[in-house]
């Protein structure tokens, strides 16, 4: 470091970028964060970062960010009093409610938030504001992990832990390119064979050759979006050649004999090879080798998750790994990967898909428990789920929402089917945006509530092992802005008498801690043994953490700990593949797969104005095989159009790439200027209601002269 940028002290924190939820030490100079170093002692990363979490403290002095709320006047955005801000919206709130219903006012959150700070504008929002119009943007990356979790197993609740990496012999992953965009993940595998002696065999499911298949000893080059006929085939192989762990099955799961009548009567190989592309020899030795495992672990993230198929697709993976035993044990698991740094968050305190430490809306004994513990009116708390995210833009659409809080979340890049968002939120009454940085769509808000950032607040981060992880702060928020808790608790003083009832003599993070830790006593997601004391001197602890298990638990549905369901038992579902809603032909003879590049972050309101990681991943690119960019006669270099049913984009530039199967084009959903997200689908799994990002039909269009 160069002297005069030297840090003066280090404060020991948590990376807010990914879910990996790795331990990073941020240097402070002069009030200003000035360097990033990991935490050698984090269990996560043993002082490793990504280029991302290496360069995180540069987004806290980012010029992308707000200093002071806003508000529009005269059709620009100015800058305001907190005072006036709170006061105009809570006026319009107030009005729309009045006139329209509580159930008018739509909030759409993120997986960026603290637990805390989760916990509270849930609270407001359900309790305070009275609509269950409440969703996170988490659904576009990981509600279809959540509901097949909840299907299977009978509650939420990543089951496994990143040590099992370090012990399995067959790991296998299903689209999840980590080297993107969980990198240090990688650290638990190669730990591997120092862990066990040998190496473990690396299995990777992807219709593209990632970063990610580089590790692989299998690469398995599925056609798109055919992993669950993949898995369901899998499951036949086994239970034909009699490689199913039986005695696990009888004693730990439910629903065998349909499952099994299921699988033989509609998964034959060659139809499963027909649909995947994979030869049934092929199909016949991956079987083996994971079957055969004496530990496998499975894991999988957007690309199993952001799937119309998703939430049956992640079952059949539990199923898979149900019939073979691998539940429960070191280095034999089923775990999904979450997308950001406090998706978990989202999931445990609720008031999304279920009420606060996973009790169910329905269930009035949950309701009744949920409202003793917090003091409220038994009426108060929701008995069902309101909209979730995309289908409260279609209620925005119908003109039954109005106005629209988003928190966190830049819908005009990460949503599907731009051309419809838009004309969606035409018609709302009034927007807010609270986010710390300049978006797309903080630009078009009526109000803008500026928030603090990572490093300017306090609270816990759960990353994808469930582990809770500290989150210090270091210096203070910039400029005028506030903590996402302070906004909250202060906003709420302009409802009469909804602060004192939801937050009394709340002043500080650890008030909304200490009544998670009591809300979530006994639940699956058990905080009530942990304190930021003991997560900073244990380096993270993963729920459920109570009297029985005072630091922690790796992993859930051991022998001794049944699963959350009526018998205690985990389900093999009868689960079936479907084709895609959008196919290729001659109009559109592509399918285009969307993702991420390891150096941006989502839709770039924190990177953009990183200038290393700008240098590493400036703009998108099309990702195109030789003979298809043959076709075309364009080349690498190159800059041609993409076209769907739905719009059209320009000038994207072409990267020839053999990792990328003939019939198909990847392109990253980050950059505005290359807005792939206006012309992917509007297709959504109807139980977990995450949209279908991977796969639509388009065309190319090449400006060459010939
Ligand atoms: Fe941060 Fe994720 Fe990178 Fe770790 S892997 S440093 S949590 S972005």
């Amino acid at each position: 470091v160069a002297l005069e940028k030297a840090p003066t002290s280090w404060v020991r924190s948590t990376c807010g970028y990914c879910g990996v939820g790795c331990g990073l030490y941020i240097g402070v100079k002069d009030g200003k964060p000035v360097y990033t170093k990991g935490d050698p002692k984090h269990p996560v990363n043993q002082g490793t970062l990504c280029p991302k979490g290496l360069s995180e403290h540069e987004i806290v002095n980012s010029i992308n960010r707000y200093t002071t709320p806003m508000i529009k006047k005269n059709k620009e955005l100015v800058s305001t009093s907190w005072d006036e801000v709170f006061k105009t919206t809570s006026q319009k709130f107030k009005e729309i409610q009045e006139k329209y219903g509580n159930t008018a006012i739509g909030v759409i959150s993120t997986g960026q938030l603290l637990t805390e700070e989760f916990y509270s504008l849930g609270k407001f929002v359900q309790l305070g504001l009275k609509t269950n119009n409440y969703c996170g943007n988490t659904t576009l990356c990981m509600a279809s992990a959540v509901m097949g979790y909840k299907q299977t197993f009978g509650s939420d609740g990543p089951i496994g832990a990143y040590e099992d990496f370090s012990h399995a012999d067959v790991i296998m992953l299903i689209g999840a390119n980590i080297a993107d965009n969980h990198p240090i993940l990688k650290l638990h595998i190669t730990k591997n064979k120092k862990t066990t002696g040998k190496k473990p065999t690396i299995i990777v499911v992807d219709p593209r050759f990632s970063k990610t298949a580089n590790m692989a000893d299998i690469y398995v080059p599925i056609l798109p979006r055919s992993d669950l006929a993949l898995i369901n085939g899998l499951c036949y192989i086994i239970l034909e050649q009699g490689w199913e762990n039986e005695k696990f099955i009888l004693e730990r799961t439910t629903g065998y004999k349909e499952f099994k009548k299921h699988i033989f009567e509609n998964y034959k190989p060659q139809d499963v090879s027909n649909i995947t592309g994979i030869d049934v020899k092929d199909l016949y030795e991956l079987a083996r080798v994971y079957a055969k495992a004496e530990k496998a672990t499975s894991a999988w993230t957007m690309g199993v998750n952001q799937s119309s198929i998703g939430t049956d697709t992640v079952s059949a993976i539990c199923n898979l790994a149900l019939i073979t035993g691998n539940i429960g044990r070191q280095g034999a698991t089923a775990l999904s990967i979450t997308g950001q740094c406090n998706a978990m968050g989202t999931r445990e305190t609720g008031f999304t898909s279920s009420l606060p430490g996973y009790r169910n809306f329905a269930s009035s004994y949950d309701r009744e428990e949920y409202a003793t513990l917090v003091n409220v009116p038994l009426e108060d708390v929701p008995t069902k789920r309101g909209y979730s995210y995309p289908q409260i833009i279609d209620a925005i659409d119908r003109g039954e929402i109005k106005a629209l809080w988003l928190v966190a979340t830049n819908p005009l890049i990460s949503y599907p089917d731009q051309n419809r968002l838009r004309n969606a939120l035409k018609k709302l009454e009034f927007l807010v945006v609270q986010d710390a940085f300049k978006s797309e769509t903080s630009l078009i808000a009526d109000v803008v509530f500026s928030a603090a950032t990572w490093s300017e607040k306090e609270g816990t981060y759960t990353n994808s092992e469930r582990r809770c992880n500290y989150a210090k702060k270091a210096v203070e928020p910039l400029g005028e802005t506030k903590s996402d808790f302070d906004i909250v608790l202060e906003f709420s003083k302009y409802f009469e008498s909804v602060n004192e009832k939801l937050f009394p003599s709340w002043s500080e993070p650890k008030d909304a801690f200490n009544e998670w830790k009591k809300v979530s006593a006994g639940r699956l997601c058990d905080y009530s043994g942990m304190s930021y004391e003991l997560i900073e001197e244990l380096g993270g602890i993963q729920w459920p953490c109570n009297e029985k298990y005072p630091k922690g638990k790796a992993r859930l549905y051991d022998e001794k700990m049944p699963c959350p369901t009526d018998d205690g038992k985990a389900k093999l579902l009868c689960l079936d593949w479907k084709p895609l809603a959008e196919t290729s032909n001659c109009d559109f003879p592509l399918i285009l797969n969307t993702g991420r590049t390891v150096e941006q972050w989502h839709t770039r309101t924190k990177t953009k104005t990183i200038s290393i990681l700008n240098d590493l991943a400036p703009e998108a690119w099309i990702e195109i095989n030789p003979a298809d960019a043959k076709k075309l006669e364009v080349s690498s270099g190159d800059r041609i159009d993409i076209s769907s049913r739905r719009g059209r984009i320009n000038n994207i530039i072409v990267k020839e790439s053999q990792n990328i199967r003939v019939g198909t084009i990847f392109v990253p959903f980050h950059f505005n200027e290359q807005l792939i997200n206006s012309i992917t689908i509007a297709d959504f799994d109807p139980k977990s209601f995450e949209p279908n990002f991977k796969q639509c039909a388009v065309q190319l269009h090449s400006f060459k002269v010939p």
